[in-house]
């Protein structure tokens, strides 16, 4: 048997900040129905908070999951604004993503808070599926090996065990969001460098996603390469078709 067998693919979408109640109904609906032809494949949304109930409701039973974009370090207390991992639970989330790079870019965080999400995550049973991704610049300047190292020490150093639990999606900057995909061969190379890391661990058969610009038209290739264990979609996820073209790569 070999790894890709061992390991489940998982397609995950990213809803980020777009959607409305009417929206979401028809493109859950388009999910659930679709959703029979696709086999062999963990499929799986992740929601704005504010629609956790309705993803809950609509999915139940679909073979399709749920969670969030991101959780409190904190389990609870005066931290206005935020969402702990216990209220994810209470709606069933079973996956939430930690330091999206639009969090990392955008909300300033750390390697360090990524980490800590991670195993508040871990706390309530969900499963943190750990972003990490080199900017152009960095990749341009050779760096990619090194940042996605740092990026990711403060989550290996949680352990065999909880890592063990975990997702990582490799998303390089550049890609997201910008039409421009990593190739296949560009991706598996850093797969294969993620694959060590977690290898020297212990738990070599962590799942890793690839992100950026993952579309139906570009998804067999990348899920073809040996480290490529699924895909984390951002724009594509938001048409249930496309969605599940990609799930059916
Ligand atoms: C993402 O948001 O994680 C993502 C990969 O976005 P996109 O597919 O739109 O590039």
């Amino acid at each position: 048997m070999n790894s890709h067998q061992t390991r489940k693919r998982l397609v995950i979408g990213n809803w980020k900040m777009h959607g409305h109640q009417a929206a979401n109904a028809s493109l859950l609906d388009g999910l659930c129905a679709g959703v029979p032809a696709v086999q062999d494949c963990d499929l799986a949304v992740c929601v704005p908070f504010p629609y956790l109930g309705q993803a809950h409701a609509s999915l139940q039973g679909s073979g399709i999951t749920w969670g969030a974009q991101d959780v409190s370090k904190h389990e609870q207390g005066a931290f206005t604004g935020e969402v702990s991992a216990g209220m994810l639970s209470d709606f069933a989330c079973q996956w939430v993503l930690a330091g999206h790079s639009e969090r990392r870019t955008l909300h300033g965080e750390t390697d360090q808070l990524v980490a800590e999400k991670a195993v508040a995550a871990l706390n309530a049973g969900i499963t943190p599926v750990v972003c990490v991704g080199e900017t152009l610049a960095e990749q341009e300047a050779g760096q990619t090996d090194q940042v996605i190292a740092r990026q990711l020490a403060p989550v290996l150093a949680l352990g065999a065990q909880q890592v063990g639990k975990m997702v990582i999606a490799y998303e390089p900057v550049w890609a997201i969001g910008t039409g421009r995909t990593a190739t296949p061969e560009q991706a598996q190379a850093v797969h294969a460098f993620i694959r060590s890391q977690l290898a020297g661990l212990g738990v070599p058969e962590v799942r890793v996603l690839y992100g950026g610009s993952v579309k139906a038209s570009n998804a067999g290739s990348l899920f073809a390469m040996s480290d490529i264990d699924g895909a984390l979609v951002g724009g594509a996820s938001l048409m249930a078709e496309e969605f599940l073209r990609i799930a059916a790569a």
